[in-house]
């Protein structure tokens, strides 16, 4: 018999634990036609709330329910890579806890992994619901995170992902600190078979993302999957010294010929001052590569067990 694990990022989602269960479980049919065995893995990262007690009810009910729990909010990057290498399971499948990944999907998944895909990936072909300066904003995020890297970010991208086992295995050779789990399952290869679905509004509670939680999500994505920036700040490099160079020579020719006396200051001011905020810009670049790559080099965990059941 095989096994199928279900990976649960929760935070603070105590109202949810018990819907996502029970509709879990009504679309479960397909595990006995298919003789798969279950096991639930939620990731408590750090909830203040009773999740944790929640999940706690759900084990002295079901032998197949298991809880991680983090010793604080390590964020859902970290909960997704605690789940996936707790995971015994030949599949894999990852879900958010406030039921906008609907569990009636998982058979047509299922149905595409037999057929020989190693992973069966979902994106949202709306974003209903949402506020119009944040579709706009992640729509101009894929435009650029796209045009840089070589690796694909799909826009509308869920996480909700159903996986064999030699997919999660690869996934988890990828240890770094700075996650950015959407780029890394596009980065490790195999087929991927895409499906969509109009997006659902969260069943109870709030999303855990605030605009400036996913506007530093976005530039780690960028960091982390592309160093064009980098290569952007050197050509910038390059053209203002060609510019500098051109000026000095005209100078030099105006003072030979004209005895033209350099006049004004202002201009001068001005050029000092846009070269000295593109400067700062590409040190700031720089910083960027640098900070994540201080961040690398300590070896830090991605994330601290408080409790494991
Ligand atoms: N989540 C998490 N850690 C966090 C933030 C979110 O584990 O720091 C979980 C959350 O409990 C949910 C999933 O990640 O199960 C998706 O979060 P949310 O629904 O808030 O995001 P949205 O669907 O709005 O993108
Ligand atoms: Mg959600």
């Amino acid at each position: 018999m095989q096994l199928l694990s279900v990976i649960v990022p929760c935070f603070n989602e105590e109202e949810n634990i018990r819907d996502f269960y029970a509709e879990f479980l009504k679309n479960a049919s397909f595990l006995d036609e298919n003789e798969l065995s279950l096991e639930f893995i939620f990731v408590d990262d750090g909830s203040d709330d009773g999740t944790a007690k929640e999940v706690k009810g759900l084990i002295e009910e079901d032998g197949r329910v298991h809880l991680l729990s983090f010793s604080r909010n390590f964020g859902k990057e970290a909960a997704i890579y605690a789940g996936l290498k707790r995971s015994k399971g030949d599949y894999v499948v990852m879900m958010d806890a406030d039921l906008q990944d609907p569990p009636s999907l998982i058979p047509q998944m299922y149905s595409y992994i037999k057929e020989g895909y190693d992973s069966v990936a979902t994106r949202r072909v709306d974003r209903k619901g949402e506020p119009p300066i944040r579709s706009f904003f992640a729509r101009a995020f894929y435009r650029i995170i796209n045009r840089m890297s070589r690796t694909e970010i799909v826009d509308g991208a869920r996480d909700y992902r159903f996986m064999t086992r030699r997919f999660v295995d690869s996934v988890l050779l990828l240890t770094e600190y700075n996650r950015f789990t959407k780029g890394i399952f596009s980065w490790v290869g195999f087929e991927t078979k895409w499906i969509e679905y109009e997006n659902i509004e969260r069943r109870k509670g709030e999303t855990k993302w605030s605009f400036w939680k996913l506007f530093w999500y976005a530039l780690d994505g960028i960091v982390a999957f592309t160093t064009a920036p980098l290569t952007f700040a050197a050509i910038m490099g390059v053209l203002f010294c060609v510019l500098a160079f051109v000026l000095i020579v005209v100078t030099i020719i105006r003072k030979i010929l004209f005895d033209d006396p350099t006049s004004g200051w202002p201009s001068l001011v001005c050029i000092i001052s846009l070269i000295s905020g593109v400067q700062l810009f590409c040190l700031g670049i720089v910083g960027q590569y640098l900070s994540k790559t201080y961040m690398e080099v300590k070896r830090r965990p991605v994330y601290i067990l408080k409790e494991e059941l």
